[in-house]
């Protein structure tokens, strides 16, 4: 969601007569934050000291500060340096370039915007920025779940939907434009069309509206909350070909005591079941999580439920975290904090498990045909090989060798980029596949 966010200001920016430039010879720069732990809070504090180093503290450069520390931290950020003239929290980020345009006319001014909006707010797009094979497609703002150990209600406010003929109008651009793939973004997205500012679509409704546009070849969704899967989105599974057999569904923990305590609002056994509905709805479907090791209170046999429902659930990859006290969340109040060393074994024992059963999985995969959507010419390219990279339909990168392909001139160069390939799969490295064109 930020890079999606980073994006759209920085070809916003461009529209307004400004130029991308090293940070040494920026005259603006804008430091867009997350805020979800305490370890990206205080990366905030570092990039605003170095931009003091390497601008020799030149009043001239503005330092806007943006996103969720900012709407945390608000106007106590223009204490941090006198550089530091904008402070605008997520839901600001559409007033960003004309603050810009207005502090950088008047050298002395500070701007601090960090009301919510009233409703979701649309974004102009320009004709540049709808291009590339993938894109991303914000559906709704906000959250209104307050977890209780998290920021997101707090910093980005309470879930506002987004209207689905702008989310269609866009989506529908984007793949006149060269999208093949789309991402619909949100923190809660299958809670999409269940707040005041709904138009009637549900988020049902709005995978199948999405799924009708021509040339569409991929879509998929980040993040769903397990509570609010309902049928229609399970039955979309099996219904939409092009809804990829990918889920990313956050578990956040293995045992009921702690999943009540963060208000989850849902038990291992019904996150089991709702995983065998949707294996049913669609046999080949894998599933990715969110966890947090180290709640207030968890002890050892809870960490072990928790790696239980690793192997159990069988998760293709995680994304883990040490659980970090928030300001303003119910759960930083809570006693039984557990010790950073506990955290940190607990974290290391979690991933070496998943790795493990990550590896297990893609060297299953070996053997196997996929179909890949090309993206760039891979990093790992060696001399006179034609090495592309692209996302099989589970979201892993696959390395591919294309060489003879173009050395037949069956396929230019300039027409790769978003197209769907078969390959077959021959070998499995850490984190991504290596396969060569199917016959
Ligand atoms: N809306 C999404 C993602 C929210 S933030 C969801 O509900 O899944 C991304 C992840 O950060 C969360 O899933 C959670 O695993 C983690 N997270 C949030 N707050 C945290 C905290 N206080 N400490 C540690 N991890 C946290
Ligand atoms: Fe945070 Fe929970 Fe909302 Fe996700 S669903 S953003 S974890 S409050």
């Amino acid at each position: 969601m930020n890079v999606h966010d980073s994006e759209w200001l920085a070809n916003s920016l461009e529209l307004n007569g400004l130029t991308p430039a090293p940070i040494d010879s920026s005259q603006v720069v804008l430091i867009n934050t997350c805020s979800v732990r305490e370890k990206p809070e205080k990366k905030v504090q570092s990039a605003i000291s170095r931009v003091r180093q390497v601008s020799r503290a030149n009043p001239e450069v503005l330092v806007g500060v943006l996103g969720c520390v900012a709407q945390q931290l608000g106007s106590s950020l223009f204490d941090v340096s006198s550089q530091v003239r904008l402070v605008a929290g997520p839901d600001a980020i559409t007033q960003v370039p004309d603050a810009i345009k207005n502090l950088l006319a008047n050298n002395t001014k500070t701007l601090e915007l960090c009301a919510f909006n009233s409703s979701y707010e649309e974004r102009k797009l320009s004709q540049a920025h709808l291009s590339g094979p993938k894109a991303y497609v914000s559906i709704m703002q906000g959250c209104d779940n307050f977890c209780s150990y998290c920021i997101v209600p707090f910093t980005r406010g309470r879930q506002k939907s987004r209207k689905s003929a702008a989310i269609l109008d866009e989506a529908a651009n984007r793949v006149r434009t060269g999208a093949k793939e789309l991402t619909l973004l949100g923190q809660n997205v299958n809670a999409y069309g269940c707040d005041k500012y709904a138009d009637g679509c549900s988020f049902a409704d709005l995978l199948s509206a999405l799924s009708k546009i021509p040339g569409l070849l991929r879509l998929r969704y980040v993040t769903a909350h397990p509570k609010d899967m309902r049928d229609a989105d399970i039955t979309a599974f099996a219904t939409i070909k092009t809804l990829c057999p990918m889920l990313h569904l956050p578990l956040q923990s293995g045992s009921d005591r702690i999943l009540e305590k963060m208000r989850r609002r849902y038990t291992r056994s019904e996150y089991l079941k709702l995983l065998k509905k949707l294996r049913k709805a669609r046999p080949e479907l894998c599933f990715s999580t969110d966890l947090i090791v180290g709640f207030p209170g968890e002890t050892e046999a809870d960490f072990q439920d928790t790696l239980g429902m690793v192997e159990e659930c069988g998760f293709i990859s995680s994304y883990s975290f040490c659980y970090s006290d928030r300001p303003g969340t119910r759960a930083s109040l809570f006693p039984d904090k557990i010790t950073h060393e506990i955290k940190l074994e607990r974290l290391q024992k979690l991933q070496a498990l998943q790795e493990k059963q990550s590896f297990a999985w893609l060297k299953s995969r070996v053997g196997q045909n996929t179909e890949i959507l090309l993206e760039k010419p891979s990093l790992r390219s060696e001399q006179n090989m034609q090495l592309w990279e692209g996302r099989d339909p589970f979201g892993i990168t696959v390395h591919v060798d294309l060489t003879d392909k173009l050395t037949d001139q069956k396929m230019k160069l300039a027409d790769i980029s978003g197209t769907l390939l078969p390959v077959e799969i021959k070998e499995a490295r850490k984190h991504c596949l290596v396969a060569t064109v199917a016959e």
